[in-house]
């Protein structure tokens, strides 16, 4: 099995499954019940991750992320804080660093 896809925002790792899905690309969600522990894990430890059921998927499933998460579209609805986080247009404040968006 292939950890495809990794990310701090539980929302960020879903999305990316749901694209997979509807190309027929089996995942599973691993770190999903820790991603509440963050702040209180060392990042590396509770961050949820998107796992390939099917190895022979990599190609294609690592194409379509690419894709599909950094399509223009998507990318319209990302700013990033001033301490190089990537964050989701929903959020005014930066988790990391607690800046506001300007
Ligand atoms: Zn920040």
């Amino acid at each position: 099995m292939t950890r495809i896809f990794a990310s701090i925002n539980l929302a960020e790792v879903h999305h990316a499954k749901n694209l997979l899905d509807t190309i027929g690309i089996r995942t599973f969600v691993k770190n999903e019940a820790l991603a509440s522990a963050v702040g209180q894990l060392p990042f590396g430890d509770c961050q949820p991750e998107l796992w390939l059921v099917d190895d022979t998927d990599e190609e294609r499933a690592r194409r379509l992320l690419k894709e599909g998460i950094l399509a223009p579209a998507e990318k319209g609805k990302l700013w990033q804080c001033g301490c190089g986080e990537i964050q989701e247009a929903q959020f005014t404040q930066c988790w990391l660093c607690g800046d506001y968006r300007n």
